[in-house]
């Protein structure tokens, strides 16, 4: 399979015990992880819409690789969102605090436009808590939609005013 990468996210609880975890639950399912970013902290990101995020604890967020034998990107997401129910994740609201958020942010150069399934993710080139542990993973890899490579957008990113936070 062409190389995906996906974006983890907690800000409840033990933040980096939680991002472990469902690495191991994905691990279990058939999704091997086969590179990791380090965990970075993070604010909570509500571009356009501060007040959805305001006074939340900060993220930690990290980027995996990830492998599996066992079907495509919509397989993959269905695995990420029963890890995220395992984990006891509610789904209230847009942007609200999560134990776990699990994202699929490139799956090689395939470009997925499906009412429940978009990749490459439409918001990570915006995302510097997305784009800056994909960088140390991924820096060459090239975005199919904006013909750039992770490490161009993060630098695009970190020039325009707050980084995008
Ligand atoms: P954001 O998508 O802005 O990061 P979020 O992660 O908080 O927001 P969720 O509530 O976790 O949003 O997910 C909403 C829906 O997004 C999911 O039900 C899923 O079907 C859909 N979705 C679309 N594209 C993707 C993707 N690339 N990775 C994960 N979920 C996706
Ligand atoms: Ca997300
Ligand atoms: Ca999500």
């Amino acid at each position: 399979m062409p190389s995906a990468y996906i974006g983890i996210g907690s800000n409840l609880g033990d933040r980096l015990e939680n991002c472990r975890k469902a690495l191991a639950l994905l691990e279990s399912r058939g999704i091997r992880t086969t590179a990791l970013s380090a965990p970075y902290e993070t604010k909570p990101w509500g571009m356009g819409q501060p007040d959805l995020v305001a006074g939340q604890p900060d993220f930690i967020n990290m980027a995996a690789r990830i492998e599996t034998d066992s079907g495509g990107p919509a397989a993959i997401l269905e695995a990420l969102q029963e890890v995220e129910r395992e984990m006891g994740r509610v789904r209230r609201r847009k942007w609200e605090p999560r134990v776990i958020d699990l994202d699929i942010l490139l799956f090689g150069d395939e470009i997925i436009d499906l009412p429940g399934l978009k990749v490459p993710h439409p918001l990570m080139h915006l995302r510097e808590f997305a784009l800056r542990p994909l960088a140390e993973i991924a820096p060459q890899v090239v975005h199919p939609v904006l013909k750039k490579t992770v490490s161009q957008l993060l630098a695009e990113l970190q020039k325009t005013e707050g980084g995008g936070k």
